[in-house]
């Protein structure tokens, strides 16, 4: 299962650390109408090692456990070899390479430090919605559509969730259409702690050059939406990661 193979790809190899140096205790610097944190002051706080790949363009962090990669001017980095699309662009000035703050808490150092038996709010519940259905029928490649296989995985996600002990609901259980703001508020009135959206995206490229899973998260508060094809003027769907 794709999913669940990404999920554990991202996990792997990332080992908790001390994250006593909370990045917001380092010196700020406002760039973009956003504060910043200097890639240098972050790298020592949390012992890695800076070096550029490409110079003035690419720059890598590196630990014993773990690689980072950023592109200057760039949404686009790595974390262990996962692509992430940061809320704000990596930004050289003087010099000196500088990250947005917002993405080291939200993005980055969750990824590298994830909380230790500190959860506060355990997922009980999960609502999974089968993109598309009805009228919509999604993606289509010659005959097969988009709809039916996000309906499939959705209830093999269900056997898988409920076979682990989480109360699971869908979206929608057949083929049927469910407005696009219909279903986060099924989510909510089934008091669901997470809301799931399944989909099988498309993209114009050459045989074997896209392949893996990319996954969306709801973008911080404060940060715009990488959503770039904008067909869900109200969404703050992000992309999160890629592989
Ligand atoms: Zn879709």
């Amino acid at each position: 299962m794709k999913l669940a193979a990404a999920a554990l790809a991202l996990l792997t190899g990332l080992l908790t650390a001390s994250a006593q140096n909370a990045p917001g205790k380092l010196e700020r610097t406002r760039l973009f109408g956003n504060d910043y944190i200097r890639l240098t002051d972050w790298a020592a706080a949390y012992h890695f090692q800076m070096f550029w790949t490409r110079r003035n363009e690419e720059v890598q962090l590196a630990s014993s456990w773990s690689k980072l990669d950023f592109t200057l001017d760039s949404h686009k980095a790595g974390i262990n070899g996962v692509t992430v699309y940061l809320s704000a662009p990596v930004a050289v000035r003087n010099g000196a390479v500088f990250i947005s703050l917002l993405d080291l808490q939200t993005t980055v150092q969750p990824v590298l430090f994830p909380p230790k038996n500190k959860v506060s709010a355990p997922i009980l519940s999960v609502c999974l919605d089968p993109g598309h259905g009805g009228r919509d029928p999604g993606n289509k490649e010659s005959r097969r559509q988009e709809k039916e296989y996000t309906l499939l995985l959705a209830r093999e996600v269900r056997d898988w969730l409920s076979g682990a002990g989480l109360k699971v609901t869908l979206t929608r259980n057949g083929d049927n259409f469910v407005p696009l703001p219909h279903r986060p508020e099924i989510a909510k009135q089934r008091d669901a702690d997470l809301f799931v959206s399944l989909h099988f995206n498309a993209a114009i490229a050459e045989k074997d050059q896209i392949k893996g899973v990319e996954v969306y998260c709801l973008t911080p508060a404060g940060a715009s939406s990488t959503n770039a094809r904008g067909d869900w003027p109200d969404s703050d769907a992000k992309r999160l990661v890629e592989r």
